[in-house]
């Protein structure tokens, strides 16, 4: 048998891991555990009983997580490449799709690697990595993805453990991709930058949402894209008929990069708006000028500091919806998004409806969004299951 450390969770922890979730935190034990990164450890209950096969590695979310339920399991190259392969054979029709060539390829603890997602952008991969440890089997974990997906052209990496992004964003192996990228979501083209800092131009998240805000919500609406990024949205919007767009981000290079997605798409960035502004600066301007939107989607980061005010989700997203509600369309509606882990589902809907019931307007919530299937997620662990999208139709 290996000499793999045997570690004791705290009884309040047993019967959460027992339920499926992989996750070791601080407070699965009663003691302080000190470890090296990557180190394999078996962990037991406090009379003795397996529960799983781990890795530590100290990440945002833990200490270590559980990678099997099996005793004796090892964490190597024949290991990973069941892993690749199974996430091969659950996403066959995004592999074959004809319209879609980009998406989330595996998902971390969902897809049997915990600390490491893959995204898939036409042809080329990017790995991210989320601890040291983890980091640590790089090559077997690399060998494996080469042989499960060899059609893959290039592969690059995120070390998103890294404090500051500078030299977090890397080329693994392959050809170089060309910058910028261009890759197609339903259709609707997509510059991306494999190589630039950790954002790549794209929130594979929002697929669902982007394809039903192009086929359903946005024909013939004006659109309000609030926290806009890239234009994503916008584009999606635009793609779908819309009347007309307004982007609003307050970071430079959003304008650029709107007006790339826009261009590519065949459509004329001249034709809609794009303001580099705080958005809430832009919500009072529109509000001096009486402007109403049919439509207006909110994705905005889980926390934000500008220059002149900060912005948490947890703190301020209701009183930002009730300030929407003023520049919006009779029977107008909102794509309401947040990312947040911590911002649970229950509390954002609570969020938004004291929001419609403050000003006094009758709505009702028309459709819910979670992950799409490619974002593959284990049930018993909620925090891993982050996007929440509410779609609210104003009576
Ligand atoms: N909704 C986007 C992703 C948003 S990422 C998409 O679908 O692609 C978060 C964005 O919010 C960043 O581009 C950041 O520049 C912007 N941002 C943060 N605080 C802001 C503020 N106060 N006003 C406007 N934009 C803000």
């Amino acid at each position: 048998m290996s000499g793999k450390r045997i570690l004791t969770v705290a009884q309040k922890a047993v019967s959460h891991i027992k339920k499926g979730d992989p996750l070791l935190a601080p407070l699965s034990f009663d003691e302080e555990v000190t470890f090296s990164e990557g180190e394999l450890v078996q962990v037991v209950t406090p009379v003795g009983q397996f529960l799983g096969e781990a890795y530590l590695a100290k990440q945002n979310k833990g200490i270590g997580w559980i990678y099997s339920w099996e005793q004796g399991e090892s964490f190597d190259y024949a290991f990973f490449l069941e892993q690749f392969k199974r996430a091969k054979s659950v996403r066959k029709s995004l592999l074959h799709s004809k319209s879609t060539d980009t998406f989330r390829l595996f998902n971390a603890e969902g897809d049997g690697i915990p600390g490491l997602t893959i995204d898939y952008y036409a042809g080329y991969a990017v790995f991210s990595w989320y601890s040291e440890g983890i980091y640590l089997y790089k090559e077997d974990i690399v060998s494996a993805f080469r042989e499960v997906f060899p059609a893959v052209k290039g592969v690059y990496e995120k070390r998103r453990y890294h404090q500051d992004d500078e030299d977090a964003s890397g080329f693994i192996y392959g050809e170089k991709a060309p910058s910028p990228h261009y890759v197609k979501e339903n259709n609707v083209l997509f510059a991306t930058y494999l190589d630039e800092g950790w954002m790549t131009g794209i929130f594979l998240d929002q697929r669902h949402v982007r394809l039903d805000l192009m086929s359903t919500y946005a024909p013939g609406k004006t659109v309000l894209n609030t926290f806009s990024y890239t234009g994503a949205f916008s584009v999606a919007a635009a793609m779908g008929g819309a009347a007309h767009t307004t982007s609003v981000d307050v970071a430079n290079r959003s304008l650029e990069k709107t007006r790339e997605q826009f261009e590519i798409n065949g459509l004329s960035p001249e034709d809609h708006r794009i303001h580099v502004m705080d958005v809430f600066d832009y919500i009072q301007y529109a509000k001096r000028k009486d402007m109403k939107f049919d439509v207006i989607v909110v994705d905005p980061p889980s926390f934000a500091r500008t220059k002149k005010r900060t912005f948490s989700v947890l703190k301020d997203y209701s009183a930002m919806v009730e300030d929407l509600i003023d520049i919006s369309s009779d029977k107008g509606m909102f794509i309401l998004s947040s990312n947040a882990a911590t911002y649970k589902r229950k509390k954002f809907r609570s969020d938004l409806e004291k929001a419609f019931r403050n000003k006094g307007i009758d709505y009702s919530i028309v459709k819910e969004y979670g992950l799409p299937e490619d974002f593959t997620t284990v049930k018993a662990n909620a925090a891993s299951n982050y996007l929440k999208v509410f779609v609210v139709q104003k009576h």
